[in-house]
């Protein structure tokens, strides 16, 4: 049996929380949302560990971030439920259980922070925000102008100096940070980019939906391990992501 985290210790940073983790909580001050937000996300995290998340660090990120800075206003009372949600030109913010789950795939077996991530598909930032809390450096690219703008001020007030954006095609991987500790997809397309593979650092995961071709549409989530001898891929468990596209736009 594994051992499920007891709360809130698994919530406890024990006064070593990473510069980045302070950074956030001191910059945000409880907000008039109409929601304590706070209490909500505690809630949220409490659903995620019993549906099996049991990392203590992705557990505490998902409580540090706020998710309803990251969704339209209209949307902020539906921030902290299992839902995706719409985040503008036709793209949406996956739902925390799986975007916890993916956290937990890409930090399974490594202790304290992964080095450095790379994340395609940056969408509204949310992610990558988690992100930069779970590791030492992340690097998080968007094809869409219009989305790499919405998130760069979405995570200015948060000053996450670990986590840069940038605007491009993901796809092309971003061969000046590799190698990568890991390496994560928002979105999903026929197969990995070789690009991936070739900037995962030996011993590195990646974590990406990919079309499964059982059905048209159809997608999984892909794991690949790098070692010494070549790749190991593991598909896990369905998934509904909008699809990887090439250029920029
Ligand atoms: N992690 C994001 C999810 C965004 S949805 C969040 O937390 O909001 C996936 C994003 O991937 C979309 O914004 C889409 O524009 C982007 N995307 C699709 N193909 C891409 C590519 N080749 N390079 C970079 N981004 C891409």
């Amino acid at each position: 049996m594994k051992k499920r985290p007891s709360f809130p210790v698994s919530l406890d940073f024990s006064g070593k929380r990473p510069a980045a983790q302070r950074a956030v909580a001191a910059s945000l001050p409880a907000q008039g949302v109409g929601l304590d937000s706070s209490a909500v996300r505690l809630n949220m995290v409490r659903k995620l560990s019993k549906q099996g998340i049991s990392d203590p660090l992705v557990l505490a990120a998902m409580q540090s971030i706020e998710r309803h800075r990251f969704v339209d206003s209209a949307l902020v009372n539906q921030a902290y439920e299992d839902t995706s949600l719409p985040i503008g030109l036709g793209q949406t913010i996956s739902k925390p259980s799986v975007v916890a789950r993916m956290a937990e795939l890409l930090r399974q077996g490594v202790s304290g922070r992964l080095g450095r991530v790379l994340e395609i598909g940056t969408g509204c930032g949310y992610q990558a925000a988690l992100l930069s809390l779970l590791a030492s450096e992340v690097y998080s690219i968007e094809r869409l102008r219009g989305l790499h703008d919405r998130a760069r001020e979405n995570l200015r007030p948060l000053h996450l100096a670990n986590l840069h954006l940038l605007f491009g095609d993901g796809m092309l991987g971003y061969a000046k940070g590799a190698p990568y500790a890991a390496i994560i997809a928002a979105a999903g397309g026929e197969a990995v980019p070789q690009a991936w593979v070739d900037q995962l650092a030996v011993g590195g995961r990646l974590v990406a939906p990919v079309l499964t071709g059982a059905a048209a549409g159809k997608q999984a989530l892909l794991v690949i391990d790098k070692n010494e001898q070549g790749v190991r891929q593991t598909v896990l468990e369905g998934v509904h992501f909008v699809p990887l596209k090439s250029g920029v736009a």
